[in-house]
């Protein structure tokens, strides 16, 4: 990762500017950062806090529950060409929902070398049920306006004084403005760190939505990706090429550095000496190419929303801005058991199920060992894999499907014995040794079950067998020997298969 600085930050759009401009937030934020100078420090601030809450997780998913943002659309309209459908807007909700949890249908189209890369951002978007006065919204808002259209430079279509509409509280709510943009402009966004009062994504109406309507679509970006594309500025995701060529990286060290924008869907195209990920939704492909984010771009994403992150205080909104309140959280596994079931070889786990799960993730290692992965449906599993007298670790997490995925369960831990019955035969002692007319034997079996108890005499023949059950507590037995000479015995405790001799004399 590399320093940048959005100040003299370079821009590069590449000879192959095309009428429509995909997305116009790097001009957005040079243009703001001239206005409010201030906004540099708050920027360096965020990405010090990004750096250090990624430098202390790795990029896998978090394990916490789904993140939501509450949504309010403000559609601000000259004629009814523009006034926006809400079953447009509801596709463009579930669009954000499906592309940020890499459920998309077009996922499976990532090409070969990226494949290990996409990941689900475990972040969702409702649109807003309650408005910033407390009342019932549909979280759409409709403002007919005399202009034509709104310029970026202006920003006017955040203003209701200049024909366009205020923001709901940027700290409670992601506004995505919808409205004609001028000179082919498909949408931009505001990073975290900017004012309030402009704070948001605008994205222009014949790019909003999936869905055919009236004046839509706007082919070939036609599929709800404008938006995708600029909420991922939103929670400060740069361009995959980071503004910059090959020199500057986007922040996020799983996505390979690329020079400038790719257009189209040039699957191919290889910058900086490696393949770019043209795929991505943070480059500027045609919307039926962009279909992944990086699981490191799901983790700088999250590292905006975190305690003390810059829009951690949308997400807490959801709790009462979100109808369904905040995502349902998938709780961490109890109850974990691990058994012996035949020593030295296999034991099995075991573990309550969590309410609302679809399957678990078992992560199992010899201590100080690097964890293995297993997927398992149930609430159980059993391994022949061990070796006795080691030391075994094993946690579970539960996977929620939509709900997210819970975090580890603490880590239960084993040591495989040689025997069931024990390594040592210490389980079994005798006495009196030596004895004269009855021997008394105490047994200790961890494990319930039936216990075959042999006496034999130094020629290995069984002179004496008694069946007893064992309830997995201590149990005395107590054998008549009085029919025994004098001499050396053995005691065989053996249980299936497996056996601990103890010897004793008789001494009359
Ligand atoms: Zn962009």
């Amino acid at each position: 990762m590399k320093q940048i600085s959005w100040l003299g930050l370079a821009l590069v759009l590449g000879s192959n500017v095309q009428a429509q401009h995909r997305c116009n937030t790097s001009e957005y934020m040079e243009n703001l950062i001239n206005q409010h100078p201030e906004i540099t420090a708050n920027m360096e601030a965020i990405e010090a806090h990004t750096r250090e809450v990624m430098a202390g997780a790795s990029t896998e998913r978090s394990g916490v529950a789904l993140y939501t943002i509450p949504v309010v659309f403000h559609v601000v309209y000259n004629g009814a060409s523009e006034n926006v459908p809400d079953y447009v807007l509801q596709g463009q909700l579930d669009v954000l929902n499906e592309d940020f949890s890499a459920t998309n249908a077009d996922i499976s189209s990532v090409v070969s070398s990226f494949t290990s890369l996409w990941d689900d951002t475990d972040i969702q978007f409702c649109l807003a049920s309650v408005d910033p006065s407390g009342n019932p919204t549909t979280g759409i808002t409709r403002t007919a306006t005399t202009r034509t259209s709104f310029s970026f430079t202006s920003d006017n279509i955040k203003r209701s004084a200049d024909g366009g509409k205020d923001p709901w509280p940027a700290s409670q709510y992601l506004n995505i403005w919808v409205g004609d943009i001028s000179s082919g402009i498909l949408g931009y966004a505001q990073f975290p760190g900017g004012p309030a009062a402009t704070d948001g994504v605008v994205i222009d109406y014949l790019y909003t939505g999936r869905d055919s309507w009236a004046s839509g679509p706007g082919f070939p970006f036609d599929l709800g990706r404008t938006a995708t594309h600029e909420v991922g500025h939103w929670l400060n995701l740069r361009h995959i090429w980071g503004d910059g060529g090959c020199g500057v990286d986007d922040g996020v060290s799983d996505t390979p550095v690329s020079d400038n924008p790719n257009y189209g869907c040039a699957l191919t195209h290889v910058s900086c000496g490696t393949l770019d990920n043209v795929q991505n939704y943070m480059d500027y492909g045609d919307d039926d190419c962009l279909v992944m984010f990086s699981a490191g771009q799901g983790a700088r994403m999250r590292a905006t929303l975190v305690p003390g992150g810059s829009r951690a205080s949308v997400a807490a909104a959801a709790a009462t801005k979100c109808s369904a309140g905040p995502a349902p959280t998938c709780n961490i596994p109890t109850g974990l058991t691990s058994t012996i079931v035949s020593a030295p070889t296999t034991a099995s786990t075991s573990w309550t199920a969590v309410s609302g799960a679809v399957g678990y993730d078992l992560q199992g290692r010899q201590a100080g060992g690097a964890w293995r992965d297993v997927s398992v449906s149930g609430t159980s599993r059993t391994f022949n894999i061990f070796k006795a007298n080691r030391t075994y670790e094993w946690r579970v997490q539960a996977d929620c499907g939509a709900s997210g995925v819970s975090g580890y369960s603490a880590i239960q831990s084993f040591v495989m014995p040689a025997s069931r019955l024990g390594a040592t035969g210490t389980e079994m002692s005798l006495f009196p040794n030596p004895a004269n007319s009855e021997l008394t034997i105490d047994l200790m079996a961890s494990n319930a079950g039936q216990v075959d108890l042999v006496v034999v005499d130094l020629l290995g023949r069984a002179l004496m067998t008694q069946t007893i059950t064992m309830d997995g507590s201590a149990s005395r037995v107590q054998l008549d020997v009085s029919n025994l000479n004098n001499g050396t015995y053995f005691v065989q405790m053996i249980s299936n298969g497996e056996r601990v001799v103890s010897n004793f004399t008789i001494a009359r």
